[in-house]
């Protein structure tokens, strides 16, 4: 669709989103950020950041500044199943919130059990209650693996022992669109690495209603409030890739836009932790870094308000985002090698994405210890 066609779409998309009723009666998004010493020009830059991160062009930043004022007008129901809470905490533990936060603050959350007051038979019946009010208008986001079949009982919910998945199940059927939030509730998780003793799935083979996987051990939190903002914008499934990904989100490899990427390609590693190398900021790959194989933003994006991000800190990419990590992506401080990992591509340009990088990896490695060699001989 041609862009100005678009713009007149999803403003009269927004319009009429304007005219729901407001969940948050008392107050407004901009009263909230002023609240929290964020003025009206940062909001925007903000806006801006959040339009190029979805791939649209800069026009779209008044209208993505105006989905996040919508953002109340929307009922979510969070719910947790088996996992730590890291999704969760990724957004709300942080002692000076960002903006990214504060949406989440400010989103209609009608049910979430991290911070909620209500607990036992209140919380089953809250939860009850707004999936009937809201079928069919409530974005569903789950967290957790979520124990399958004849093992569903390893997770019961509430005060009626109800199982996880059902639960799941249950509030996937009406939802108007579904999350599946974090590498556990996207592809097992921890839960169901090896030997995975509680027959932990990712919630697409609990329910057969289309999921969007939004995978990290936590995904950061402008990849969970980018997908409700998209959802606002367009009313649709964003573009996604093999493993139901969104491609603005994980389109690109870690290594791809890695601050260390021009030592990788001068064949300059880190050989172990704390030496030369890694007082010089080079590359991680010899140290265990997954980059290669992992499709996520976060070198783009980075964590903490922009500020830093796991490989600028020192430490490799584990490649949290990709399936299987735990039983793949090990050791976590030992390169691959020759070790084999075939992963399906995720965007759809090489068959195999594990053995076509490896062959690269290994040629550039090939070709750093040949060029250390030759100086060395110079020298
Ligand atoms: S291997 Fe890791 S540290 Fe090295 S360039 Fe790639 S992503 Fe960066
Ligand atoms: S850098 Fe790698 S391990 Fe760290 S959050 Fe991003 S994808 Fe996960």
């Amino acid at each position: 669709m041609e862009e100005s066609k678009l713009i007149s779409t999803i403003t009269e998309r927004l319009d009429s989103l304007s005219n729901f009723p407001k969940m948050k009666e008392n107050k407004s998004i901009s009263a909230l950020m002023q609240e929290n010493g964020i003025s009206r020009r940062d909001f925007m830059k903000w806006a801006a950041g959040m339009t190029a991160m979805l791939s649209l062009p800069s026009a779209f930043t008044p209208l993505m500044a105006q989905a996040a004022e919508l953002t109340d007008r929307l009922p979510v129901v969070w719910l947790h199943m088996a996992e730590c809470t890291g999704c969760s905490e990724s957004l709300l533990r942080s002692d000076a919130p960002t903006i990214d936060s504060l949406i989440f603050d400010y989103i209609s959350l009608e049910y979430h059990e991290t911070v909620m007051a209500a607990a036992g038979w209140q919380a089953e019946h809250n939860l009850e209650e707004a999936i009937a009010k809201y079928k069919g208008k409530y974005i569903l986001m789950v967290e957790g693996g979520i124990p399958a079949g004849s093992s569903e009982f390893y997770l019961t919910v509430g005060p009626h022992g109800k199982k996880g998945a059902e639960h799941a199940r249950e509030a996937a059927e009406n939802a108007a669109a579904i999350f599946a939030i974090g590498t556990c509730s996207s592809f097992g998780g921890v839960q169901a690495a090896n030997p995975n003793p509680t027959n932990a799935k990712p919630l697409s083979q609990i329910t057969s209603k289309p999921v969007i996987n939004v995978p990290g051990c936590p995904p950061s939190e402008k990849n969970i409030v980018g997908n409700v903002l998209h959802y606002i914008l367009f009313g649709t499934l964003p573009s996604l890739d093999a493993y139901s990904r969104p491609k603005w989100a994980y389109g690109i490899r870690i290594h791809d836009l890695c601050e260390r990427r021009g030592h990788f390609d001068a064949g300059e590693f880190v050989q172990q932790f704390g030496d030369e190398g890694a007082k010089k900021g080079y590359c991680l790959y010899k140290v265990g870094c997954k980059g290669p194989y992992t499709f996520n933003n976060c070198s783009r994006e980075k964590f903490n308000q922009h500020t830093s991000w796991p490989v600028q800190a020192g430490h490799g990419c584990i490649g949290c985002s990709e399936p299987s990590f735990w039983d793949n992506m090990g050791p976590f401080e030992e390169p691959l090698g020759d070790k084999l990992y075939e992963s399906i591509c995720a965007d759809a340009t090489a068959d195999k994405v594990g053995v076509a990088i490896l062959t690269v990896t290994a040629v550039g490695i090939a070709a750093h210890a040949a060029i250390g060699a030759v100086k060395k001989d110079k020298n």
